[in-house]
């Protein structure tokens, strides 16, 4: 994760301290389709990826299985590309299953829409703070900036991070932005699912 994919606000109040929120990466989300099989819907990746040649054209697959039945689908990643077309890194990634790249389809969001599935993020991550007691119940002099840093692109809503993050109920979190106390570069209710910073402002003496 680069400082340069964190999102900033225009004008960055000056912060006393800095924190370090990270989304880590505990598995790989669930992909959401119908087993033609069993009628189950949990799929997981196989760690396989298929390439056929046709000629000059190649069609590549992600192969996933049914967690219930086990069968075996195929996630369509290119249909009917010209070899030219691919680039020649991520075809030989392609051909030798490399995990790195079955990590990013399995979390491919547009992969997702593309081929009609869907992402379950359940369960796939947890937030670690390196500040597992500020208490923003009580006034505080000092500012806090909080560095938001994901490993996993998971879809998170703001309200949820910073009830985790603080350990406050969503009432609290909601008054404190309404308040201008939390600062974001967000609406509350919007979903994350990259690196960005907040900022908590130093109450008044
Ligand atoms: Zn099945």
């Amino acid at each position: 994760m680069s400082h340069s994919r964190s999102t900033r606000m225009p004008a960055e109040p000056d912060v006393d301290r800095k924190a370090l929120w990270v989304v880590r990466e505990l598995g790989l989300p669930a992909i959401i389709k119908t087993c033609v099989s069993c009628r189950a819907t949990r799929h997981r990746p196989t760690g396989k990826i298929r390439v056929n040649a046709n000629g000059k054209l190649l069609d590549v697959w992600m192969l996933i299985g049914c967690e219930q039945c086990d069968r075996t689908s195929k996630i369509p990643v290119h249909e009917r590309v010209h070899v030219q077309a691919l680039d020649h890194e991520r075809l030989v990634m392609f051909e030798n299953n490399d995990p790195a790249m079955v990590r990013r389809l399995a979390m491919d969001a547009a992969l997702a829409g593309r081929a009609g599935y869907r992402l379950d993020w359940t369960g796939t991550w947890d937030l670690e703070t390196d500040l597992p007691f500020y208490d923003l119940a009580k006034d505080d002099p000092a500012s806090l900036e909080v560095l938001v840093r994901f490993e996993l692109p998971v879809p998170i809503r703001v309200e949820k991070l910073l009830r985790a993050g603080f350990g406050l109920s969503r009432s609290a979190v909601r008054g404190m932005v309404g308040s201008g106390r939390i600062r974001l570069p967000m609406a509350l209710d919007a979903k994350v699912r990259a690196d960005f910073s907040l900022f908590v402002l130093a109450t008044e003496p």
